[in-house]
């Protein structure tokens, strides 16, 4: 394929160019070697026409070659993606938001140039990827944790840029401090105090003088990140994750004031909130369903079962009804003392159970970790990859992933919300799934449902999941619950409903893109932001 609107001779010689900036081998306009960049988890199997694919893909090694391909395609008119490692499945995967643009691979990229030992931070290139980050780290018995995602193939600049997540920080764009940036007109611009001449600091001080500008480079399309600095966690002494849990379904509001209590105090690095009885039958989040058919039957009713229902279901099963979860790390006096104060803060909860994971005393070797816990401990692995949800099916699965308040209110009301809507549609496998999506509480204030729609062979089947996406998406957004992220897909659905007085906040992106890349040859459509002569009036 070619980009639309480009002359096939064009693009021939734009790839000869592109050729002599990156190398021949390291231009890929084969279509065996292009369909690598397809999206493996793409909601489109079995619709090739709906699919988003790379016209070709380049895989340069300097930021003067990134340069060069800028400039080459603002000549041009070729539309580009720039991609880390490549690896945002369930987001879309390597391929392009516009299909026919040309994928900037950037995993050759892959120097880590600095790990400060005294500053705890990394200053890296996008190829780099948390195993090998890890293995950087562990080789040189620097005593750093690496704040990584579920898959360690995925890379720091790649999901931090993404608004990714982890079990190690939560945030990992908040451990972001200085980019290194090729702008759409190939400037080359530092953040922060990088923009100084000289810079002892840049991965110090994030901010530098004057707009702090970084975020608008992460879900954006308005630059191509060759260098990241990275704040890195030290290892503690000591971690332990605990859980509390009760039969009560009203018990979920003390127990979720109280840990978020904690976490607004500092003392814990994470905490989450779900009800596990209600999750018992789902295979999301890498639980293996538990056969309790009485489960499905309440969360199949209208009123999604009464209280009292869950609570006797729970006590027959032995499985909790609500329940909250917190990690702490530190010095061995300061966990244990953590520990004593959660244990006095939760026994004011009658009833109420506490039950510790670890502790988990560092240096922790791989070989004692069960491979679930792994990336709690900083340990990138793909473990992820072999949950129950994953293995039902080989064409993988999409996330709808919505923000709501870290409160029991904003948890029971989105899962009525997302019930509802599931039971409107009459998608009782996908209402199964949920389950009740609990709290994954990867930053401070606020919780995220991660519902996986799983894809399938019937196209029938994926198209209807599709509509159930955008409904959720509807249903959800009215009640000001928007996702922090999406699949290429649905950006512009998720985008939309970010409308603030007439979608000023897009009005200014567009502003933004039309003024830094006014022939929009960078990942035009990415996060909803097209470029002008792509815009739909
Ligand atoms: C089973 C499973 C578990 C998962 N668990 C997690 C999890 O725990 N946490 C989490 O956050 N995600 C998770 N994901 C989602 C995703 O796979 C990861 O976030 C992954 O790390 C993203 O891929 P990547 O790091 O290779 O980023 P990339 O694919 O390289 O980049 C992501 C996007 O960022 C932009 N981008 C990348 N590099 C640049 C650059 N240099 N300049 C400008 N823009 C750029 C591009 O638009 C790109 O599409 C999971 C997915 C699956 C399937």
């Amino acid at each position: 394929m070619i980009p639309a609107g480009v002359r096939e001779a064009d693009f021939r010689s734009a790839l000869r160019e592109f050729a002599d900036a990156v190398g021949n081998d390291w231009v890929f306009s084969r279509p065996e070697d292009v369909a690598l960049y397809d999206d493996a988890y793409s909601p489109f199997v079995g619709e090739p026409d709906q699919q988003r694919h790379a016209s070709a893909a380049l895989a340069p090694t300097t930021v003067e070659q990134v340069q060069r391909i800028v400039a080459i395609a603002n000549r041009r008119r070729i539309p580009l993606y720039a991609t880390s490692t490549g690896r945002n499945l369930g987001y879309g995967g390597a391929a392009p938001v516009y299909s026919g643009s040309v994928v900037v691979d950037l995993k050759r990229m892959n120097r880590v140039i600095e790990v400060s030992e005294e500053g705890a931070y990394a200053l890296i290139e996008p190829g780099v990827s948390y195993l090998e980050l890890y293995r950087y780290l562990e080789d040189r018995q620097l005593p750093f944790m690496v704040s990584t995602a579920e898959p360690g193939w995925g890379s720091p600049i790649g999901n931090a840029l993404d608004h990714g997540t982890s079990q190690v920080i939560g945030d990992n764009f908040g451990m972001v401090h200085g980019l290194e940036v090729v702008l759409p007109n190939g400037e080359v611009l530092r953040t922060g105090m990088g923009a100084s001449v000289n810079s002892r600091l840049w991965q110090n001080y994030r901010y530098g003088f004057g707009p702090y500008i970084d975020g608008m480079f992460s879900q954006s399309n308005f630059g191509i990140v060759t260098k990241m600095g990275f704040w890195l966690v030290r290892k503690p002494a000591m971690q332990t994750m605990f859980v509390v849990s009760s039969f009560k379904h009203e018990d979920l509001h003390p127990l979720v004031n109280e840990i978020q209590k904690m976490r607004e105090q500092g003392l814990l690095f994470a905490s989450g909130a779900g009800s596990p009885i209600r999750s018992s039958m789902s295979s999301n989040n890498g639980q293996s369903p538990q056969g309790i058919d009485a489960v499905n039957d309440l969360l199949a009713r209208r009123d999604g079962g009464a209280p009292a229902d869950w609570e006797q279901l729970g006590r027959q099963h032995s499985i909790p009804v609500s329940a909250v979860n917190g990690s702490v790390r530190g010095p061995v006096p300061v966990v244990k003392g953590v520990l004593e104060h959660a244990r006095e803060v939760f026994a004011q909860i009658p009833g109420a159970t506490f039950r510790e994971n670890g502790p988990y005393t560092f240096p922790v070797q791989p070989a004692e970790v069960p491979e679930s816990q792994k990336s709690r401990l900083g340990i990138p692995n793909l473990w992820a990859f072999s949950q129950p949800g994953i293995q039902g099916t080989s064409h993988g699965h999409y996330f709808f992933s919505p923000v709501f308040k870290a409160t029991a209110d904003d948890i029971f009301a989105i899962n009525d919300t997302i019930r509802n809507v599931m039971l409107d549609a009459g998608d009782l496998e996908m209402l199964r799934h949920l389950g009740w999506g609990g709290g994954a509480g990867f930053y401070p204030k606020a919780y995220f449902i991660l519902l996986e729609f799983m894809i399938r062979d019937d196209v029938a089947l994926n198209r209807r999941r599709r509509e159930l996406f955008q409904r959720l998406v509807d249903a959800c957004g009215a009640k000001g619950w928007n996702e922090y992220r999406a699949p290429p897909a649905f950006q512009d659905m998720v985008m939309d409903k970010y409308s603030f007085n007439n979608h000023a906040l897009r009005r200014f992106h567009e502003a933004i893109k039309d003024a830094i890349d006014p022939n929009g040859i960078l990942s035009p459509g990415k996060s909803g932001i097209w470029p002008r002569h792509l815009r739909k009036t």
